[in-house]
């Protein structure tokens, strides 16, 4: 059986090491390329984008995969729409692998809004300070006309510009801890949070971070799932799916 494994997500490597180590089943992972030196997942990996719905459901078809996962991030909803299109089209099995959103606990302030662009106008409505934001090096060109606010960014490779006037960057990769995010929110004085609802225990520690310290999160909520999926939300729900769809 030959799997196409969507990825670029640290679920995607976990599944593709499980998947290794069971034998069996052949995995070609996927990654699209965007940062420089991406983290790779154990066993066969191509790098790139395919050319749209038509050139995934070529490639389906040429390489004779049996059945797609999309394992990619909860915000990346074009290849996950493209996946969804293609594998329909091939008339294979698909298997979306999506980790949970967050969930607000006592003490948080989240102010919950649809995109990116919806976050800036939050934002703007916030007194001035400085607003950590960790949104991805692609989504600052909304937040470019606010001169009011301080902004500290953290992405894992350089931003594109339009970015915002006053900015400090941070160039750094996850897994970050509750006392690194705590000593950051800290010593930026930064008075608000905006992130996406990536969920999953890499990113998290900046919630409890701020929490801690009552900060308002700026809370961008994940683009809905393609329509008439099969979702799960674990490595050991997508073996299992493999195992039954293998055997
Ligand atoms: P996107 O907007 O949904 O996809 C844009 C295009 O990138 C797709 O149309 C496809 O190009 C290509 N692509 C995306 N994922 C691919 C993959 N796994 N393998 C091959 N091609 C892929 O995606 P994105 O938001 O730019 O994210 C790109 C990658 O970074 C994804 O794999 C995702 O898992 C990972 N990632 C994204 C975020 C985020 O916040 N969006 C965060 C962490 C990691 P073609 O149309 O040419 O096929």
């Amino acid at each position: 059986m030959r799997v196409l494994l969507l990825g670029g997500t640290a679920e995607a490597r976990t599944l593709a090491a499980a998947v290794r180590e069971r034998g069996g089943i052949e995995v070609m992972s996927s990654l699209a390329g965007r940062v420089s030196n991406p983290s790779l997942p154990v066993g066969a990996v191509r790098i790139g984008g395919f050319g749209g719905v038509d050139g995934l459901a070529g490639y389906l078809r040429r390489e004779r995969v049996d059945a797609v996962i999309d394992a990619t991030h909860p915000f990346a909803a074009t290849i996950s729409a493209h996946a969804a299109q293609a594998a329909a089209a091939a008339g294979l099995p698909l298997l979306v692998l999506r980790r949970p959103g967050w969930l607000e606990s006592t003490g948080d302030r989240w102010i919950r809004v649809p995109d990116v662009a919806a976050a800036a106008r939050a934002v703007a409505a916030l007194p001035d300070g400085c607003v950590f934001l960790t949104t991805g090096r692609r989504d600052l060109a909304v937040f470019a006309a606010d001169g009011g606010h301080g902004y500290l960014v953290r992405a894992v490779d350089p931003p594109m510009d339009p970015l915002p006037p006053a900015m400090t960057l941070l160039l750094a990769r996850g897994p970050y801890t509750v006392d690194g995010e705590t000593a950051l929110l800290r010593d930026h004085d930064v008075t608000a949070l905006v992130t996406k609802d990536s969920g999953g225990g890499m990113t998290s520690a900046k919630l409890t971070a701020a929490r801690a310290r009552a900060l308002p999160v700026v809370m961008v909520d994940r683009p809905p799932l393609p329509p008439d999926v099969r979702a799960v939300p674990t490595v050991a729900d997508a073996t299992a799916w493999l195992d039954s769809a293998a055997g």
